[in-house]
């Protein structure tokens, strides 16, 4: 057999020894006790499958043990061994839990045929037990990983975002930290100190700065593996430490989007806690979402400085259009949406620049940008696509609708910047392979609309 674990608690040592070398040869691993309280012991210190009780003990009775057993290790078996005297007291025992009883002197073929009876019950009540444990631990994660992400998609601000993700896990229950950390952004290389809750700046500053592979924090960054750190003073991983702080462990989460380390998120423990490999893997999802809503809410931030916008005219670049489009698609799909797009571009604006000067060329270009605002929902995004080229982003709207939309545009640039524009619609479906795809409809629509004598509206497909 699999070296299950039977304890035999019997008083008479000639019994126990001889028990337990038929138990040894048939591959049980026998362990013995002279008394009830020698026996609760090793039940309490000792993983047990399964029990042997004489009822005929010195110091306490057999009912009293069965009770200690079931009450320490709900899932351990006991059989009660008896002789005539403690008939009713066993039959008592099996009331109370024991799995059978056997009268002394018992047929020793009959005694293993109830111990192999009990060991299988014992095993699928044990797998049982174990199945509902894991089903608790699951649901608990889950609700983390749920509550982590509700709190991110409400939250832009860096120090909310820590306090509320803090919140959501300490509120799962299910790590061993208490609401106590930091997050450290990637900023050029290095770690910058971004927020911090219940840990005073002195304890954080000397991990300001922290250049990638540099101590345990510069390494967790590095190498996007989450560090586990018992005993953060003691721990010579970790140079830069101040001294003359009480003990306490480190969980170091790196903050990841599409694979890139954008930050760290610095929880602390009581010393020495166990860390399961379960939780590593869930916090490493919980790092990877966080990450992501740090990107989104640092291209938030982006967006409104120079490096997504286009100076001269204001609108969002191409850049930023990446982005954007792919968050539309993604919707539509998502909720089965119709998602257009327009591309449009001066007409003859080479000439334009000729005739009236580059300056002058720059000044129409903010104009349209102008128009093209105005003349757009607010639900609508505009974009500088290149050089004379503008491109609109119309979510919910169908192809009828955004060639509605693309013709007013078009009167209304002829009529407020006099010069004319072409334009090419087209409409998201299904089978498009990406965003590349969307816009390289609306450009072979435009590519159209040049071609049949521009100032007007092309319908791709
Ligand atoms: P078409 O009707 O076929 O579009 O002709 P077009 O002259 O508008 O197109 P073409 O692509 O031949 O020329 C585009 C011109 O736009 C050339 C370029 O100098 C000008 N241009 C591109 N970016 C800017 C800019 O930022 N400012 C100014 N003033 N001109 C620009
Ligand atoms: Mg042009
Ligand atoms: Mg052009």
């Amino acid at each position: 057999m699999d070296g299950t674990s039977i304890l035999i608690i019997d008083d008479d040592p000639g019994l126990r020894k001889t028990l337990a070398d038929i138990l040894r040869a048939k591959g049980h691993d026998p362990l013995t006790a002279g008394s009830g309280g020698e026996g609760i012991a090793l039940v309490q210190e000792r993983h047990v499958n399964l029990v042997l009780i004489d009822l005929g003990l010195p110091d306490l009775t057999g009912i009293e043990v069965l009770d200690m057993v079931k009450s320490a290790r709900p899932a351990t078996e006991a059989i009660i061994l008896t002789g005539n005297a403690t008939l009713d007291s066993a039959i008592e025992a099996t009331n109370r839990g024991a799995f059978s009883y056997l009268q002394k002197p018992y047929d020793i073929e009959q005694l293993l045929l109830h111990i192999q009876r009990a060991l299988e019950k014992q095993r699928a009540e044990e797998q049982i037990l174990r199945h509902g444990a894991e089903l608790e631990r699951t649901n608990a994660e889950l609700k983390a990983l749920y509550e982590v992400s509700v709190v991110l998609s409400r939250s832009f601000d860096m120090h909310e975002l820590l306090s509320e993700v803090m919140q959501a896990l300490a509120g799962a229950g299910i790590f061993p930290f208490e609401i106590r950390g930091a997050i450290f952004l990637m900023e050029g290389g290095k770690l910058h100190l971004a927020s911090f809750i219940s840990v005073s700046e002195t304890m954080l500053t000397p991990c300001e700065n922290i250049r990638m592979g540099e101590c345990l924090c510069g390494t967790a960054a590095a190498t996007g593996e989450i560090g586990i750190v018992g005993n953060f003073i003691e721990d010579g991983r970790h140079p830069r430490c101040n001294p003359g702080m009480a003990p306490y462990g480190r969980i170091i989460v790196p903050l990841k989007a599409n694979d890139a380390v954008v930050g760290l998120l610095s929880l602390y423990t009581e010393p020495d806690v166990e860390v399961t490999g379960e939780m590593v893997k869930l916090l490493s999802s919980i790092g990877g979402q966080v990450g992501v809503a740090i990107s989104n809410a640092r291209l938030y931030e982006e967006t409104k400085s120079s490096s997504l916008h286009d100076p001269l005219t204001g609108l969002a670049n191409r850049r930023f259009l990446e982005v954007q489009l792919e968050k539309c698609i993604e919707s539509a799909r998502r909720y089965d949406r119709p998602l257009s797009v327009i591309m449009l571009d001066i007409d003859h604006f080479k000439r334009y620049n000729d005739s009236h000067g580059h300056v002058e060329g720059d000044r129409l270009l903010a104009r349209i940008a102008a128009i093209l605002l105005k003349d757009m929902r607010n639900a609508d995004h505009v974009f500088r696509y290149g050089g004379e080229e503008f491109l609109a982003i119309l979510p919910d709207t169908g192809a009828a609708m955004a060639s509605e939309a693309a013709e007013r545009l078009r009167k209304a640039v002829e009529a407020e910047a006099g010069v004319t524009i072409s334009l090419g619609v087209a409409s998201y479906r299904k089978t498009m392979e990406d965003k590349e795809s969307l816009i390289r409809s609306a450009d072979e629509a435009l590519y159209r609309a040049k071609g049949s004598g521009r100032n007007r509206v092309e319908l791709a497909g």
